[in-house]
């Protein structure tokens, strides 16, 4: 019996199968790094979601007993993931578990951009004159237009179907992908994509330095859209913000922030932007899915 500490919320279809397995659980969300740092010795896995960050303290208040970090979900950036490995504690994630529901919300967001979505309802909730928001949200379709994906690995081929299903144009761009092996998506340099695209998504893994900054928002089309349901950061906020205000952009879908869940307001209030706190994976499928794959690990572990 493996003795297994659960510390982000989870389908309970996860806890009952661990529990079937004949491990022990403890099921407890919201600790912080001092609570983590009492609770983890003794426990032989950890199950953390973003929200847990996994320090090199609570590693260390884990030498000894803990075998395995598993991310229930795809980035491992809330994990000392290098810092685990050196102490031998193996890094495990599910990686394709939620692609579709991520990709489900990137295009939730076009749409919301496009037509107005978020922003008609929060203007029909504070009382404005429903004939002058039907006359301020002419909006676009997504038929025709070409939408430039930077990082085409699981989700980015995801969006790739369904965007090619609506009638769009697809360009993408991946340092690390010649061939996504989608006879309608077309590779191209990044300059070519900000050059070319009318929405642009980020699917790609959280980099040190903005992939989206100031220069490259300056060679986008004018009234071009960024949608960023990968990491915070991969977009350099104050960026967007400025090509916002200046009207160079005519929208953006944001799912994930900077400074999570202490986000920037200015953003997050802007009429111009469709916003969610880090919904991408959140849906029953998903975690269904994801549950599936943390057993799968739990198994291949513990028995
Ligand atoms: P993946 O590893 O399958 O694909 C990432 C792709 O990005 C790879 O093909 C890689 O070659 C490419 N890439 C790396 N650096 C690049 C760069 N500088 N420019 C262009 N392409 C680059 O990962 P995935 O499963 O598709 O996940 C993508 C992102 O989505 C990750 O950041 C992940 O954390 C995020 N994600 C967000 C949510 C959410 O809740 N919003 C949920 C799941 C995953």
């Amino acid at each position: 019996m493996a003795k297994i500490l659960v510390c982000d919320k989870v389908s309970q279809k996860l806890i009952d199968g661990i529990q079937q397995m004949g491990h022990e659980v403890l099921y407890k969300t919201g600790m912080d790094e001092d609570e983590l740092v009492k609770t983890v010795p003794g426990f032989n896995a950890m199950v953390v979601r973003s929200a847990t960050k996994v320090t090199e303290k609570v590693i260390d208040a884990g030498l000894g007993s803990l075998k395995v970090i598993i991310r229930a979900g795809v980035g491992i950036d809330n994990i000392k993931h290098e810092y685990a490995k050196s102490k031998g504690i193996d890094v495990r994630n599910t990686p394709a578990a939620s692609s579709p529901s991520v990709a489900e919300l990137a295009i939730a967001h076009m749409f919301s951009v496009y037509r107005f979505v978020a922003r008609s309802t929060w203007r029909l909730r504070k009382g404005d004159d429903f004939k002058k928001i039907k006359k301020e949200s002419q909006g676009h379709e997504l038929f025709g237009k070409t939408l430039g994906i930077i990082g085409i690995g699981r989700i980015g081929r995801e969006v790739a179907w369904r965007a090619h299903a609506l009638g769009m144009k697809i360009i993408a761009h991946d340092p690390y992908i010649t061939d996504p092996g989608l006879d309608y998506v077309e590779m191209v340099s990044l300059d070519d994509l900000l050059a070319r695209a009318d929405i642009i998504t980020l699917h790609v893994p959280k980099t040190d330095k903005p992939i989206i900054g100031r220069e490259e928002i300056a060679r986008m089309k004018d009234g071009a859209v960024i949608i960023n349901t990968a990491r915070g950061g991969v977009v350099d906020e104050e960026a967007l913000l400025e090509a916002l205000n200046s009207g160079k952009l005519w929208g953006a879908g944001i799912d994930v922030w900077e400074n999570e869940p202490n986000i920037n307001p200015e953003l997050m209030n802007h009429p111009l932007v469709s916003a969610t706190p880090h919904l991408g994976a959140t849906t029953s499928e998903a975690q269904d899915r994801i549950g599936e794959e943390v057993l799968k690990i739990i198994k291949e572990y513990f028995g």
